[in-house]
């Protein structure tokens, strides 16, 4: 009697097919004859079908997790696209990808892992933040050669690397399309001008395709 008590609590809300289920298998004529005389005092609630409990779970659709959930992701799809969390920093097509490739300066084929990828732009064009952020290193080393590091919010942080020139300051704040990081050159282990272009999650490296895919796509469809 559980059941029925529970929809007497409850006679806005809907009748679950195991309850019913239950009911049948234990041939209790009585609950079944309650339950009819239930839907006709309810004038709100969905006819019930004994026959087929199942039949009777009609949620109204906008209700339903799986349609609320849907709608959230198209909405925050939308919005990704209108605004991307990550831009493209330069604008030219990958030329080595994220993780495994070969050493682009070994003479045998040795695999190495690549933490970003490597962006084939012209010598000299312009290098944007992939989103806004606080410039947190911009220096020079063998590997990178002239690099900067910026941190963005939520725990990402990306990287540029073996640029011709660099033209913030560490500390300088960067917006994406507006403020311009430096120049593509080849400095550092670099056989010819590329941006390397890495992106980090809690200083663990992520594949910046991923991340850039909305905007990939806007570039795509609004050629922006
Ligand atoms: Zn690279």
């Amino acid at each position: 009697m559980d059941f029925l008590n529970s929809i007497l609590a409850n006679p806005g809300l809907y009748v679950w097919g195991n309850g019913m289920k239950e009911a049948r298998a234990d041939g209790d004529a009585k609950l079944k004859s309650h339950l009819l005389q239930l839907e006709k005092s309810l004038p709100k609630a969905k006819q019930v079908d004994l026959e087929k409990p199942l039949s009777i779970v009609k949620r109204p659709w906008k209700n339903r997790l799986a349609i609320k959930l849907l709608l959230i992701a198209i909405f925050v799809s939308a919005l990704f696209f209108l605004f991307p969390p990550f831009y493209w920093p330069a604008n030219a097509p990958v030329s080595s990808g994220f993780l495994f490739r070969l050493a682009p300066d070994s003479r045998k084929l040795r695999l190495e892992i690549h933490h970003g990828i490597d962006i084939a732009a012209a010598k000299g064009s312009k290098v944007n933040s992939t989103a806004i952020g606080l410039v947190i290193e911009a220096g020079k080393n063998d590997e990178l050669g002239n690099y900067v590091s910026v941190q963005h919010l939520l725990g990402f942080h990306s990287l540029y690397a073996h640029l011709q020139e660099i033209d913030v300051a560490k500390g300088s704040i960067v917006i994406p399309g507006v403020s311009v990081l430096g120049r593509v050159g080849s400095t550092g282990r670099a056989t010819g001008p590329h941006l390397h272009f890495g992106l980090f999650f809690m200083n663990v490296p992520v594949p910046p395709g991923v991340a850039l895919v909305f905007h990939s796509l806007r570039k795509r469809i609004i050629g922006i």
